[in-house]
């Protein structure tokens, strides 16, 4: 069966006037970055409720779907058929279906979205219904039917469509703003860069490597990581700065205190974040910290880490057990990914007994006799990455 048209509704539109224009605005610019290579196969008409997705070929229509599910922003579609507001040619276009899907039971229901059209939604049903049940042996069940035939009737078309399909939700990536994604290789960030990302905001990553400690394979699973979530992001780029971070990790070797070592790891990594966000225009650093998963994420180490940053850290699976971050890692499909076993900086430089519950004045106190501030300088200056990652292909900024 082919069809006209893909539906697309509106996620949590809630917002009114410029809010809502920047919601649909955002959303279209995403399907169409991601729908890039299609265009010759598609056209996108907006309306205040609905977005439609002509198919000017609908055999690319499943292709097409399996792309829109997954942004952020709608939160259901359906393959349509388009036809005049005359009711006799509805009820072809249903007994059409019908006849293709064969059901032996079937409900009708009517949405009448242009309120000037003379018959009433129920009314409508009752003249439909008939003509549908005259023409096929199809029978109604309004509690468990076999196939659901749905009629909105709009201004300019009726459309006809036979299910919703539920997409991701969300809200259009790129209407909340910029975000550095402190990415590790682990199971935890990916995830936080996958929520946040559903919330609208577009991310970039930041990511601290320490060769020769860290290696090549190490950073290829990061890469491997920002590719997997290109599928949620609104652009058709996205950007991985990988920082070296050696030069500082050996200076962290002279901490008196081996316990705080992590915590001013940590603290040290929030500085240079914080740094190259105001840099590149983020206005939030994301990370995948949840409360009490290990010694530097209890409240207190959280405490004394957060001292150092002045830009918001967003901690979107702060709250979330290990078991559901790893079953949402599974369904955007990091898991494979994160569970690689190759050594990131901080399982290299971990002492016996971290810190549990780290105090500020000592984290300060240890970090006096450091020469942090001029290591900081030349890594922002020198040490620092970037690769463009896009669907097929990824190379580094130059
Ligand atoms: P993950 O599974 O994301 O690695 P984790 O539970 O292993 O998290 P930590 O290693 O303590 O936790 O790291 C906490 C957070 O700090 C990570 O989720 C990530 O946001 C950030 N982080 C840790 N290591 C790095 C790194 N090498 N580069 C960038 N960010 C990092
Ligand atoms: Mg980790």
């Amino acid at each position: 069966m082919n069809f006209d048209v893909i539906l697309v509704r509106y996620g949590e539109l809630t917002t009114k006037g410029k809010n809502r224009n920047d919601f649909t605005r955002v959303l279209i610019n995403n399907i169409k970055s991601k729908l890039e290579g299609y265009e010759a196969q598609y056209k996108l008409k907006k309306e205040f409720d609905r977005l439609f997705i002509e198919l000017l070929d609908p055999t690319v229509s499943q292709t097409i779907i399996n792309i829109v599910k997954n942004i952020f922003g709608s939160s259901s579609l359906s393959l349509a058929k388009r036809v005049d507001r005359e009711l006799e040619t509805i009820a072809n276009c249903a007994i059409a279906l019908v006849q293709y899907y064969q059901p032996t039971t079937f409900k009708l229901e009517v949405r009448r979205n242009d309120k000037t059209f003379s018959l009433t939604s129920t009314e409508i049903k009752q003249q439909l219904a008939p003509m549908i049940l005259q023409q096929t042996n199809v029978k109604v069940d309004v509690h468990q039917p076999k196939l659901q035939i749905d009629v909105e009737i709009r201004r300019e078309f009726t459309y006809v469509f036979i299910n919703k399909i539920k997409t991701i939700g969300g809200l259009p990536v790129g209407i909340s703003g910029q975000g550095l994604v402190m990415l590790s290789g682990g199971i935890d960030s990916p995830v936080a860069a996958f929520l946040t990302m559903k919330r609208g905001m577009n991310v970039e990553y930041l990511h601290f490597a320490t060769p020769p400690h860290t290696s090549e394979e190490a950073l290829e699973k990061v890469k491997t990581l920002v590719q997997k979530l290109y599928h949620y992001t609104g652009q058709n780029q996205q950007r991985l700065h990988v920082v070296n971070f050696s030069m500082l990790q050996h200076e962290l070797m002279h901490i008196s205190d081996a316990s705080y070592r992590i915590t001013i790891m940590r603290r040290m990594f929030y500085r240079i974040a914080n740094i190259l966000a105001v840099e590149w225009k983020c206005q939030a650093i994301i990370t995948g910290e949840s409360l009490g998963q290990v010694a530097s994420q209890t409240i207190e180490s959280i405490n004394v880490i957060n001292s150092v940053s002045s830009l918001p850290v967003l901690r979107p699976v702060l709250c979330f057990d290990k078991n559901e971050i790893i079953a949402i890692a599974k369904e955007i499909d990091t898991y494979q990914t994160s569970i690689l076993p190759f050594e990131d900086c901080c399982s290299l430089f971990v002492p016996k007994n971290p810190v549990t519950k780290p105090r500020l004045a000592q984290a300060e106190f240890q970090e006096q006799n450091l020469m942090w501030q001029e290591i900081i300088d030349v890594i922002i200056k020198k040490n620092i990455k970037t690769y463009v990652i896009g669907r097929d292909d990824i190379h580094e900024e130059s």
